[in-house]
């Protein structure tokens, strides 16, 4: 079991303090050459959830896209960033996406590029059960999986950092078909320890230098933790995280299976700091509210044909505020079909929705409420 992380203090995103930061994390675990063993195909992987501009703290710096890229292209390697976000994920989406996100630029300073290639291809993978995933074909064709993600609550499965940021490496409405084979939070976090088994990244990195709590991961607060967190095992690099946050790690499904199946520790003060270890913040973040964890796991235990009508009644519905601008990026991603659009304003039909909060997630004006 793997429980080394590095924490690299970093008050803002001066692209020489994040770079200083970057080089310390890599130095830490044997230094980028020796990722590069492996091959010269890099695959950088940020959480682009949907396209907005950095100082949302919704999605990855590029301070620190680019840094890590610029690191590597150093090194001789050929680096490609890509993601797919929560909507449709094609050529004509894409580019509003790397522009509005800062990717453009990261791409451009550090001589990178974009991904483009939006197809995908069949993994098969033995976990917690058989599965098969679709992830995009320049995760599968990589050497070195570089994953960085963005340390925020989440309104589903209570965080979200190295592990969850993953589910980005499944093709864009691809990713809702999931949420409805897998509806309620216990089966898809079970999912998401297997996926991130699955695509396996070499070395995971989690941008909180500003992070976000409250109603994540795009309706809450900015919020400074001032720190960047490295570590070759994503489920280690969320734990520490989870600690600096003052959150708590049990109350997270896909921490409580990572640790079950020994993948992590289960205790943060079992981290095994290769850095001076981080304080937690003086002033926790706030968590997602909206979804009961005990009634989760009570549901999940249930026979399948009772466990959705008792989420409907247990586990609270979305609902759509005045801020609405009718523009169909929700209803575009419900798995249930549940949203529909009319006179300029959605509505979400309860007995159909499975409370899996992607139109939460995904709303741009942040006009959905839980
Ligand atoms: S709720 Fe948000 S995503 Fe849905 S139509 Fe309104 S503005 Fe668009
Ligand atoms: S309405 Fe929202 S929470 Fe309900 S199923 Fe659709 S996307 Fe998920």
């Amino acid at each position: 079991m793997d429980n080394r992380v590095f924490a690299a203090a970093c008050a803002g995103y001066d692209q020489r303090r994040v770079e200083e930061a970057v080089g310390q994390m890599f130095a830490a675990f044997g230094g980028v050459e020796k990722f590069l063993q492996k091959g010269k195909k890099v695959l950088i992987k940020p959480n682009l959830l949907l396209a907005r501009e950095p100082d949302g703290a919704t999605t990855t710096h590029p301070a620190v896209v680019g840094a890590v890229a610029a690191l590597f292209v150093r090194a001789g390697a050929a680096v490609t960033i890509a993601d797919s976000p929560g909507g449709p994920y094609n050529a004509l989406t894409m580019p509003r996406v790397y522009r509005l996100c800062g990717m453009e630029k990261a791409a451009k300073y550090a001589k990178a590029r974009l991904n483009r290639d939006f197809s995908s291809q069949t993994v098969r993978f033995e976990g917690l059960q058989p599965r098969e995933f679709e992830l995009l074909t320049p995760v599968c064709r990589a050497d070195v999986v570089i994953n960085i993600g963005k340390m925020k609550t989440h309104m589903l499965t209570y965080f979200t950092g190295a592990v969850k940021n993953l589910f980005g490496t499944v093709p864009g409405l691809q990713k809702a078909a999931m949420h409805s084979r897998l509806p309620g939070q216990q089966a898809f976090c079970r999912m998401l320890v297997d996926l991130c088994r699955c695509v396996g990244p070499d070395f995971s990195i989690i941008d909180g230098v500003v992070g976000m709590d409250g109603r994540g991961p795009s309706g809450g607060r900015p919020r400074r933790a001032g720190v960047l967190l490295a570590a070759e095992n994503p489920f280690a690099a969320d734990l520490a995280a989870m600690y600096i946050c003052g959150l708590q790690p049990e109350r997270s499904p896909v921490h409580s299976f990572a640790a079950a199946q020994k993948l992590v520790c289960a205790e943060p003060e079992r981290i095994e700091w290769l850095s001076e270890p981080f304080r937690p913040l003086d002033e926790p973040f706030l968590p997602a509210s909206g979804r009961s964890r005990r009634s989760e796991s009570v549901i999940s235990r249930l026979p399948g044909r009772i466990r959705q009508p008792l989420r409907r009644v247990l586990v609270a519905a979305p609902h759509v505020t005045e801020r609405c601008a009718g523009c169909g990026a929700c209803a575009q991603a419900c798995p249930a079909h549940a949203i529909t659009v009319r006179g300029g304003r959605a509505s979400v039909d309860g007995r159909r929705c499975i409370r899996c909060y992607c139109c939460h997630e995904l709303c741009p004006v942040r006009a959905i409420r839980i």
